[in-house]
């Protein structure tokens, strides 16, 4: 019986898909991907006859229809996706479609730009005694935000805010952080184009500089704007560290050394 696999194409480099995700481009009969973010991976992978699409100008109902008549041609359909499927996806309004049409489905995860503009910059989205939590989000654009998920009001946590499709907005993050009263000096990273070989741009700032320095590096589009407590920590002095390493921390792996006695 066909299937449609969700699958998570990573953050841009074709190498960040999943060994999973890649065994289904290798085999998919039809893949319907989503806009240049990922149209290496399906270039890369696809076996020679499959029938590969851009969604780029495709309305949902379109990209449902296509996902459709796909399963009942071929046994593998992909539906290629940038970074992880459930994140700013459109997952449920596909899945949706062919739930209604008897169309079984199933989702691959990727590796979310979130976490690839952490690792490309080399920081932590955790510290110990900092931040221990981690706040997904954006900004209101075309599609409206809930009430209560006001960027200030997130902010006023004082976690790590990874913030999607805002960087056309990144005044209105500005004021949002000025708000909860995060400090002029604040930290606050923003990436481009992740992990995109020869492509991806890096720009370090602070809440006063950021929006200068990312027009500077002329960033439009594509970017990943993080604020934390944590970003630039390695340089400070006195950062706490993780109890998980500590010598006096035992745990199911580590049993804690004793001075003096066994381990
Ligand atoms: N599902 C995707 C997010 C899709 S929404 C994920 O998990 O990453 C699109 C937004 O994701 C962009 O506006 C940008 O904020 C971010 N994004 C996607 N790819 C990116 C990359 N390679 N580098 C930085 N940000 C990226």
């Amino acid at each position: 019986m066909a299937t449609v696999w969700f699958v998570g194409a990573g953050p841009g480099d074709p190498d960040l898909i999943t060994v999973k995700g890649r065994a289904l481009l290798e085999r998919a009969g039809a893949i319907l991907y989503a806009g240049s973010l990922v149209d290496r991976a399906a270039m890369r992978y696809a076996p020679p006859g499959c029938e590969i699409r851009d969604s780029r100008d495709m309305t949902l109902e379109a990209i449902n229809a296509w996902l459709i008549a796909a399963a009942a041609r071929c046994d593998t359909v992909v539906r290629l996706q940038t970074g992880d499927p459930g994140l700013y996806g459109a997952l449920t309004e596909m899945s949706r479609a062919l739930d209604a049409a008897g169309v079984a489905w199933k989702v691959v995860p990727g590796v979310s730009s979130a976490l690839a503009a952490a690792a490309a910059a080399g920081e932590t989205l955790t510290l110990p005694e900092l931040t221990q939590t981690v706040i997904l989000t954006r900004v209101a654009g075309r599609t409206p935000m809930p009430p209560r998920e006001d960027l200030a009001a997130l902010a006023a946590h004082g976690t790590t805010l990874c913030i999607f499709l805002s960087i056309t907005l990144l005044h209105e993050v500005q004021a949002a952080l000025r708000a909860a009263g995060w400090a002029e000096d604040a930290p606050v990273l923003v990436v481009h184009k992740a992990s995109w070989p020869g492509e991806e741009k890096i720009v370090r700032g602070t809440l006063a500089d950021i929006k200068k320095k990312c027009q500077a590096e002329k960033i439009a589009s594509q970017a990943m704007i993080i604020a934390s407590p944590a970003l630039g920590a390695r340089e400070r002095d006195g950062v706490a560290r993780s109890r998980l390493y500590d010598p006096a921390f035992g745990h199911r792996y580590r049993r804690v050394a004793v001075p003096g006695g066994a381990t």
